[in-house]
């Protein structure tokens, strides 16, 4: 059949993440017994103290359309939690609340890069990174890192890739896939190449940030002479269990914040009204709510990171933030395992899927050809049993 659709879609790579994830969803409902470790979503609940903020909400009626940036309490809230967690100052005019953290990041390509501006991507990386700079037609230009770096770029490679063309980096700390966290050693380093470089942008991600097992946590906007030139970006999809209800935001320069105002108001205006309210009363609470869910997942990365240590051919660091393990399994590639041929990584995880059902996600999508990715935000039962099955399968 002709092909319809514009060049725009039809050269952009699917979600591999969510498609991972549909994928699974879909063999369970054949009755396959799959543990999913493919999707990047806490398995607790939203906390009640932010459930009966939102049923409030509704009975107070909240159902008109919010201001496009944000309702001002939330945004006054923000302001604080940035001072409070961050000790950034952005004032509610520098805050844009958005559709989910993708969409400020997606609003950041678009007002930022014009056609063929490239944006340095530190590799691994998200997967969504390289696809929303296509679609503002800019150049994603991926730096690998390894597992002997603790997938971290240095400054030299920053240096080495930046052009007159580059207009921003973006990255995320703690880092998904690879769960490193950047220490401000690190980022003061990365800090002195970029200053010779004052037009280049650093979009921040820092919606890890309070699932760190490290207990310091830096945002690069308090490097000296970042601040005016980075846009830090968070939301509460992960450490507020809150994937569903779709609140990002940014603070950074008025005018970016203006512009991805602009922008979100062709396109999907605020953000939901009730997931706001919520939100208010997420960021308004003291980070001690939420530590039972980290301290969780800090117990399930030493089991899983333990397991993995156990199975001959995988090489594996030591992740210190995030939900995610991104094992090196590059000593299967060209061997033959139970008569299927693992040539990649994408072999690897379809092998996992079809031999251990175990869902994973390939690390090709997150611009590393070696790895493959498991998140740990399920339970430990279902973790032992997932890398107990994995053993199995690569036991040849
Ligand atoms: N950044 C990173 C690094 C992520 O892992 C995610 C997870 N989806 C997001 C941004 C987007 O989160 P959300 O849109 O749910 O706020
Ligand atoms: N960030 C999560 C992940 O990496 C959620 C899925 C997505 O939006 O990509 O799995």
């Amino acid at each position: 059949m002709e092909n319809l659709l514009s060049d725009r879609i039809n050269n952009l790579s699917t979600s591999q993440t969510l498609a991972m994830a549909a994928l699974a969803r879909e063999l369970k409902l054949q009755g396959k017994d799959i543990i999913s470790l493919s999707l990047g979503e806490p398995d607790f609940n939203t906390p009640d103290f932010i459930k009966e903020a939102a049923k409030k909400a509704i009975d107070e009626n909240y159902s008109q359309y919010t201001p496009v940036d944000g309702y001002l309490e939330l945004k006054e809230a923000i302001s604080k939690k940035f001072k409070r967690d961050n000790n950034l100052d952005y004032k509610p005019s520098q805050i844009v609340v958005s559709t989910g953290a993708k969409q400020s990041l997606f609003n950041l390509a678009q007002v930022l890069l014009n056609p063929d501006d490239e944006c340095i991507l530190p590799a691994p990386f998200w997967v969504s990174y390289s696809e929303i700079v296509k679609m503002a037609d800019g150049i994603p230009i991926e730096v690998p890192t390894t597992i002997e770096s603790d997938f971290k770029i240095t400054p030299e490679q920053l240096e080495k890739a930046i052009t007159p063309k580059t207009k921003m980096i973006m990255f995320s700390s703690p880092c998904n896939p690879s769960g490193s966290v950047y220490n401000r050693e690190e980022l003061t380093a990365l800090a002195k190449v970029l200053e010779k470089y004052p037009k280049i942008f650093i979009v921040s991600d820092e919606i890890y940030e309070h699932i760190n097992f490290t207990g310091n946590f830096c945002s690069i906007a308090t490097i000296p002479g970042m601040y005016d030139r980075t846009i830090t970006v968070n939301g509460v999809s992960k450490a507020f269990a809150m994937t569903g209800w779709r609140i990002g935001y940014i603070g950074g320069p008025e005018f970016i914040a203006k512009a991805c105002t602009k922008m979100q108001g062709q396109i999907t205006s605020g953000a939901n009204s009730i997931a706001q309210r919520a939100t208010i009363a997420a960021v308004e609470a003291d980070p001690k709510e939420i530590k039972f869910m980290v301290t969780e997942f800090h117990k399930r990365r030493d089991l899983v990171v333990g397991l993995l240590k156990n199975i001959p051919g995988i090489k594996i660091n030591n992740p210190d933030g995030a939900f995610y393990v991104f094992p090196d399994v590059s000593s299967f590639f060209g061997k033959t395992l139970k008569g299927t041929l693992i040539k990649n990584a994408d072999d690897f995880s379809m092998y996992l899927l079809a031999q251990a059902n175990v869902a994973t996600v390939t690390g090709d999508a997150f611009g590393n050809p070696n790895c493959i990715r498991f998140s740990y935000a399920t339970s430990e039962d279902l973790l032992t049993e997932a890398l107990r099955r994995i053993k199995e399968a690569l036991a040849e």
